[in-house]
């Protein structure tokens, strides 16, 4: 595996690689790696000649409040975990290196998609992954890029960019990868204590909650909510920011559950906000 840092030295190596009719993944992070990054990664290894896996805590996305100082990083140890699973490349960029000078570009997708959830909260956030990971994809240009379902509103909003951008990669979704009682693996989740760790159940919990009722015949969005909202607001640790309902995967708002349908909370834990999210089926 070898670790690079300039986006020439990537495209460089690409070319070099497309030369030799090898097919490419890329699976963009921002590091500290737990089997959530793993999974993305080894499904990359099977699908791909070659895979590049990018690490970058990319200030765009941060809002000025938000942890991007704090935001946990260790190469050293990312990249062991990336050659115990089968990766080519790591390309861990500098700010100056993704960002230079008179950098005065940014992709946006519209509304629809990032106008609710975590768009809603965290504004600019949107543009500033849409930015990033067009730049990714246009120096790695992959036939594959790996996203985790546990973002799930960001991977709709790549999908977009992709296909009006015409750019020629498919994006390809990874299932969220949870600990043992449920809750979702996040680099995030290093920032709690033992008691918030073990507070930070309740997201799962209620998102099945919400699942077994959808099962018995509930469909009303708002009665949903609602007992997700007041199963976190039960745990004493949790701040709730949001709990939200809609199609998938289009994000439309609905009164009732027709058909396939993203459910997802956000709680802060401390200053752990964590997200989550199910896909429901009427
Ligand atoms: P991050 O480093 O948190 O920006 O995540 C990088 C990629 O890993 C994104 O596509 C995430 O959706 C994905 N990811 C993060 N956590 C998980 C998880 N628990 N399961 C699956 N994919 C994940």
């Amino acid at each position: 595996m070898i670790l690079l840092k300039t986006c020439v030295e990537v495209q460089n190596y690409i070319t070099e690689q497309k030369k030799q009719n090898k097919t490419i993944g890329l699976v963009p992070t921002m590091g500290y790696f737990h089997q959530g990054h793993l999974s993305l990664m080894e499904k990359a290894v099977r699908q791909c000649d070659k895979v590049v896996t990018s690490i970058y805590v990319n200030p765009l996305q941060f809002g000025p409040r938000e942890d991007l100082a704090s935001y946990p990083r260790d190469l050293e140890r990312d990249l062991g975990l990336a050659k115990g699973a089968g990766v080519d490349v790591i390309f861990a960029p500098t700010d100056s290196e993704m960002y230079p000078q008179g950098f005065n570009t940014t992709v946006s997708v519209g509304e629809e998609l990032t106008d609710k959830l975590c768009g809603s909260k965290r504004p600019g956030h949107f543009t500033g992954v849409s930015t990033v990971v067009t730049k990714l994809l246009n120096i790695v240009k992959p036939h594959k890029a790996y996203f985790g379902q546990k973002d799930a509103q960001q991977l709709l909003v790549i999908k977009r960019v992709v296909a009006d951008l015409n750019m020629d990669t498919e994006i390809v979704a990874v299932p969220t990868v949870r600990e043992q009682d449920g809750l979702a693996m996040s680099s995030r989740n290093t920032y709690l204590t033992p008691e918030q760790r073990a507070a930070a159940t309740v997201l799962y919990q209620s998102l099945q909650m919400a699942k077994g009722a959808v099962k018995e015949g509930r469909r009303r969005v708002p009665e949903i909510c609602q007992m997700v909202a007041d199963q976190i607001k039960k745990e004493p640790l949790a701040k709730l920011d949001y709990v939200e309902l809609y199609s998938y995967p289009h994000l439309k708002s609905i009164d009732e559950i027709t058909g396939p349908a993203l459910l997802a909370v956000a709680a802060f834990f401390g200053k752990a906000r964590l997200i989550d999210n199910i896909i429901l089926e009427a």
